[in-house]
C-alpha cells in the first residue's frame, strides 16, 4: 500500500470506528473498485517517441457513475491517484450529489510539451482508457495542470469512437462546447463560501479578516479574488516560483494581470517576497492551501498561526498534522468539504448536457452556494453531535452516506 493511500486510510478507519459501521460494509469502503494503468506512447514533434504511465482509478461507484479530474503532474503515481479517488468519493457524499469517486493522471510534467504533443497525449491516453469512461460510467474533468482546453480535445476523442456527439463525457468543458457557465471559477467560489460560513459559526468574519492563500492556480487565484471581493485582507500569495506578501493587503487583480503578463506572481509591485513555507506560518484568521498535497505535516504544524485553515487543495494537511493544529485550537474546515465547489458545478454541467438546456450563471451560482452552505451546516451538525472536528464531521457524514447506500442495494453476486 502507498504511503498516501495508508496515511488517508487512517481518517477512514477512525470514522468508521466513531460511527460503529458495519464491518462487513466496512471492507467494502476501504478498498477501490478499480485501478487501470495504462502506458501513452507519444510521437513528440521531433519525431522521437516517449511512452508516459497513465492512470484511472474507480474507487466506489455506490452513489452513481464514477466523477473526478484527470492530472498532469512529474510525481503522478497510482498511490496518489488512488488516494483522490477515494478522496472523491467522500466529497461527493459531503455535497450530496450523485456521484462515486474517480481519479487519472499521468506522469508527465506538461509544461516540457508542445501544445500538439500535449493534444497527442490526451487523446492517446483517452483512447486508452475509453471503455472505463462514459457518462453514466465515469465523467473526468479537469485537476492540476489541465483545463477547459484539453477538456474539449477529450469529448472529441470519445466522440469519434462512439461516432456521435457526446459532451457529458466530461466536465469542466469550455462553455462554448457545452461547458457550464460558472464552472471554471466554482472551485474558488466554493472555497469563499466556505470562509464566509466558518467565519459565521467560529466568530471570523471574512470582512474583517486577514488572509494568505498558498498556490494560485484555477483554485488559489479564484478564492483569493472573491474572497478579497467580500472585504477580506489577502495579505499573502504564491505560486510555484514563491510567494508574495504585504501586510496592507495585496490587490489580487493586479496579481492576476501579472501572471497573465509574466506567468508568475513573484515580483509584484508593492509587494515583499516570501517563500511558500514562509507563507503557510504566517499570522492570519484564515490560511488557505490551495496547491499540492502534504503540505502542512508534523514538521511544520506547531509553527501554523492561522486562526482556521480552509482547504482549497485535496489533501494539503498529513492525519499527523491534523491532530497538531486541533490541539492547539486551530479550526480546519476540510477538503472533502471546501473544494467540493467544482464537483458540484461539474454536476450541473453533466445535467445540463443531458437536457441540452443551460442555466443563467446567476442560477448555477445560487444553486452552487445552496449545496455547499447545506453540505457546511450537514458537517458542522455530524461535528457538533458528535462533539468531533469539522473533518471527522465530514468523514463520518459521507461514510455513513456512502455505507447507506451499499446496504440498501447488498452484494450483487
Ligand atoms: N478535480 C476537481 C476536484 O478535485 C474537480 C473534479 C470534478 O469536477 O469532477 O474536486
Amino acid at each position: 500500500m502507498g504511503k498516501l493511500f495508508e496515511d488517508a486510510l487512517k481518517r477512514v478507519d477512525a470514522a468508521a470506528d466513531r460511527l460503529n459501521l458495519d464491518e462487513n460494509i466496512y471492507k467494502i469502503l476501504r478498498k477501490p473498485k478499480k485501478q487501470v494503468i495504462v502506458s501513452v506512447p507519444v510521437e513528440m514533434d521531433d519525431g522521437s517517441i516517449k511512452v508516459f504511465d497513465g492512470y484511472r482509478v474507480h474507487y466506489n461507484v455506490a452513489m452513481g457513475p464514477a466523477k473526478g479530474g484527470i492530472r498532469f503532474h512529474p510525481n503522478v503515481t497510482l498511490d496518489e491517484v488512488k488516494t483522490l479517488a477515494m478522496w472523491m468519493t467522500w466529497k461527493c457524499a459531503v455535497a450530496n450529489i450523485p456521484y462515486g469517486g474517480a481519479k487519472g493522471g499521468i506522469a508527465v510534467d506538461p509544461k516540457k510539451l508542445s501544445k500538439k504533443e500535449l493534444e497527442r497525449l490526451t487523446r492517446r491516453y483517452i483512447a486508452e482508457i475509453i471503455d472505463l469512461i462514459g457518462p453514466d460510467i465515469d465523467v473526468p474533468a479537469p485537476d492540476v495542470n489541465t483545463n477547459p482546453e484539453i477538456m474539449g480535445w477529450i469529448v472529441d476523442t470519445y466522440s469519434m469512437h462512439m461516432r456521435r456527439t457526446v459532451t457529458s463525457v466530461v466536465t469542466g468543458k469550455p462553455v462554448f462546447l457545452g461547458g457550464s457557465l460558472g464552472r471554471k471559477e466554482a472551485t474558488g467560489r466554493g472555497v469563499m463560501l466556505m470562509v464566509r460560513e466558518a467565519g459565521k459559526v467560529f466568530g471570523l468574519p471574512i470582512e474583517k479578516s486577514t488572509v494568505a492563500v498558498q498556490g494560485f492556480g484555477n483554485v488559489g487565484s479564484i478564492a483569493a479574488s472573491l474572497i478579497a471581493r467580500q472585504g477580506a485582507k489577502v495579505v499573502a500569495l504564491s505560486d510555484v516560483n514563491g510567494g508574495i506578501y504585504n501586510k496592507n493587503g495585496i490587490d489580487v487583480d493586479a496579481a492576476l494581470k501579472k501572471v497573465a503578463e509574466t506567468g508568475t506572481v513573484t515580483g509584484l509591485a508593492g509587494t515583499q517576497p516570501i517563500t511558500n513555507e514562509e507563507l503557510l506560518e504566517l499570522n492570519v484568521d484564515y490560511l488557505v492551501p490551495a496547491a499540492l498535497e502534504n503540505q502542512i505535516t508534523e514538521k511544520n504544524a506547531d509553527k501554523i498561526q492561522a486562526k482556521i485553515i480552509v482547504e482549497g487543495a485535496n489533501g494539503p494537511t498529513t492525519t499527523k498534522a491534523d491532530k497538531i493544529l486541533h490541539d492547539r485550537g486551530i479550526i480546519l474546515i476540510p477538503d472533502i468539504l471546501s473544494n467540493a465547489g467544482g464537483v458540484t458545478v461539474s454536476y450541473f454541467e453533466w445535467v445540463q448536457d443531458r437536457e441540452g438546456y443551460f442555466w443563467k450563471e446567476s442560477v448555477v451560482n445560487e444553486r452552487l452556494e445552496e449545496i455547499m452552505v447545506n453540505a457546511f451546516k450537514d458537517v458542522y451538525g455530524m461535528s457538533k453531535k458528535y462533539n468531533e472536528t469539522m473533518r471527522m464531521g465530514a468523514y463520518m457524514l459521507a461514510i455513513k452516506r456512502v455505507a447507506d447506500v451499499t446496504k440498501a442495494r447488498g452484494i450483487y453476486a
